[in-house]
């Protein structure tokens, strides 16, 4: 059974990248039958803040993707500990004491040399004397993984045949070690020092969670091409069998905005406070960038149906956040009222008058709850006119008897044209303003009906309002 998932770390709110990612892989599941896991990568105890971690799910809730399964990289130290420690008396890794200066120092050398900033494995070639004289010194080990120094290669997804020299690279640090005080259960004094108040790094705490937790399909950015050579490695450490790597483009906004789950830059919540339909969100996250085009769909599973790996494009792809304001109206105003009929009464737009009134005005809405605006201008009794009383007696005076049909408006003008010879604006828009007090709004042709007589003459010629 496939299981796909999406990782993100709890250190701000989701935005439309990070959406494309996660929509990717949950529907990808949905349509597999596979499992979609959601995993928080809190590893970061500074910047993870539980009120983010809440805030993803409340997000993939209101996309309509909530995951199968959650796991917390937080709840993980032991067995992150074990691992390190298994690869620590196996040798697949080695302590390395730099500071961070020592190590920006080292890449400013090479980089004036003309020379990848590749770590130079100095600490492979530390005695055991130099490493007890730097832990005298307080210095704390971090643990870096050994490479092979071979070609990686793997068939991607959406990439195809893709290979990575890891000579190229720098062997990667796994887990920084910290201070704390040492409990007993753990396997290695070392490594639980590593754990304790220190640091386990992305890549090792992913892969070990890939593997344990069965994941087949590793489906996210392209800014993680390059850490999948070593992933791969780390994989064959474990003696795991490797996911399907597939690496999809990033999309990023037209308009210059950065995503950033830091500032909430287009993030969700704040598509969701617009009232934005969380539809079109989805639609715009997953579609752009590949060969579908954006529309109007009927629902997630429809958008599903439309995924596949081989249509994501290449390149960096750039969308307009318009297109999905755009986009939320569309789909408002293709829905069928069945479907809208709760929403409206919660918003008090209810009884056997409902469904004329929201087929009248739904084309003159772009959210749902502007209709409450118009329900209250058009079905309860106002008066708006200011201007043109004589004018709007006479018009009165013509206003066919009831039943109002289809027919009644044009009746009507046909009449007022006939008697006072306006045409145009000169005669819709004193009507049109006694009758909806706006100068915009829906067809005067549906608004008459849905004010019946009575109302309508009120309207045109207040004193007549008993
Ligand atoms: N936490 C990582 C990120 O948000 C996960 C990357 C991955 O999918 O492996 O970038």
């Amino acid at each position: 059974m496939p299981v796909f998932r999406f990782a993100p770390s709890p250190t701000g709110y989701l935005h439309i990248g990070n959406a494309r990612t996660a929509l990717w892989n949950a529907l990808m599941a949905r349509k597999t039958g596979g499992t979609f896991l959601l995993r928080f990568d809190d590893t970061d105890t500074e910047r993870s803040k539980p009120e983010y971690a809440e805030g993803i799910l409340e997000d993939l809730a209101w996309l309509g993707i909530p995951p199968d399964r959650i796991e917390r990289q937080s709840d993980r130290a032991a067995r992150y500990a074990a691992v390190l420690a298994d690869f620590q008396a196996r040798g697949l890794v080695y302590p390395a004491y730099e500071t961070a200066e020592e190590l920006d120092r080292k890449r400013k050398r090479q980089q004036a040399r003309g020379l990848p900033p590749v770590y130079d494995r100095a600490a492979l070639a530390l005695t055991d004397a130099d490493r007890a004289r730097f832990e005298a010194e307080g210095r704390q080990p971090h643990w870096r993984f050994k490479l092979s120094g071979n070609t990686v290669r793997w068939q991607d997804g959406v990439r195809g045949e893709c290979h990575i020299e890891t000579a190229s690279l720098s062997d990667p640090i796994l887990a920084r070690a910290g201070s704390g005080k040492v409990e007993t259960g753990f396997p290695s004094e070392l490594a639980q020092k590593a754990m304790t108040g220190g640091q386990v790094l992305y890549t090792f705490a992913s892969v070990i969670d890939d593997a344990d937790f069965g994941i087949t399909h590793v489906l996210r950015g392209e800014d993680h091409v390059a850490n999948t050579a070593v992933q791969i490695e780390l994989f064959h450490a474990l003696g795991a069998n490797l996911p399907q790597f597939a690496h999809h483009n990033l999309i990023a906004s037209a308009t210059g905005e950065e995503m950033s789950k830091r500032t909430g830059a287009l993030s969700l919540r704040s598509f969701r406070a617009e009232g934005v339909d969380p539809l079109a969100v989805a639609i715009v996250a997953t579609l752009t960038g590949t060969s579908e085009a954006i529309r109007p769909l009927a629902g997630l599973e429809a958008l599903g149906a439309l995924l596949d790996l081989s249509k994501f494009s290449r390149a960096l792809t750039k969308f307009d956040p318009a297109e999905i304001t755009d986009l939320s109206v569309k789909l408002l105003h293709a829905k069928p009222f069945g479907l809208l009929k709760e929403p409206l009464a919660a918003l008090g737009i209810a009884g056997e008058r409902a469904e004329a009134f929201w087929v009248a005005i739904h084309g003159n809405v772009s959210r749902l709850e502007e209709a409450r605006d118009w329900w209250a201008l058009l079905m309860s009794p106002q008066n708006f006119a200011v201007a043109e009383t004589d004018f709007l007696a006479e018009c009165a005076e013509l206003l066919p008897p009831e039943p109002f049909g289809s027919e009644t408006w044009s009746q009507w003008i046909a009449a007022i044209q006939a008697k006072t010879g306006r045409k145009g604006k000169a005669l819709f828009m004193p009507l049109r303003l006694a009758l909806t007090g706006r100068e915009q709004g829906p067809e005067l042709k549906a608004v008459l009906p849905l004010l019946g007589r009575a109302e309508a003459l009120a309207r045109l010629v207040p004193a007549r309002r008993s």
